[in-house]
């Protein structure tokens, strides 16, 4: 099979062309340097991808709280990251980088909030 893959990697945004065969990798051509080829690698043998989503906060003064996966996980595992996440609730206050799950269903990777969520004030 062969494919053209955008490299993510930095901003050159290298066009590669890769063929391969049963997920073994037969040709690589456009790469201006090594990292480029391993992305390609990973994109046609293991894909992967961080997530981000939403959590839902109890008591906080915003109703959500923004969180992402600390490493990409196997794309094949994000329907399944997703569902977890949707089950989640925290207790303002919620901090930056507090991790909410750690090692979600042992991918290796963490979930973490990427904002701050104060306690909802209470007026009298
Ligand atoms: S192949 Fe290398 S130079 Fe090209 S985009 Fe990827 S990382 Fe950058």
């Amino acid at each position: 099979m062969n494919k053209q893959i955008t490299c993510i990697i930095c901003p050159n945004g290298c066009e590669l062309s890769v063929e391969w065969e049963e997920k073994s990798i037969k040709n690589i051509n456009g790469a201006l340097c090594k990292r480029g080829e391993e992305y390609v690698t990973q994109e046609i043998q293991n894909p992967k991808r961080t997530i981000a989503s939403l959590v839902k906060v109890n008591n906080g003064e915003i109703p959500l709280v923004s969180v992402r996966t600390t490493k990409a996980i196997p794309k094949e595992k994000i329907f399944d990251v997703m569902e977890e996440i949707k089950k989640l609730e925290v207790n303002a206050p919620v901090k930056i980088n507090q991790v909410i799950v750690k090692n979600i269903l042992g991918l290796g990777s963490d979930i973490i909030s990427t904002k701050f969520v104060e306690k909802e004030q209470v007026t009298i």
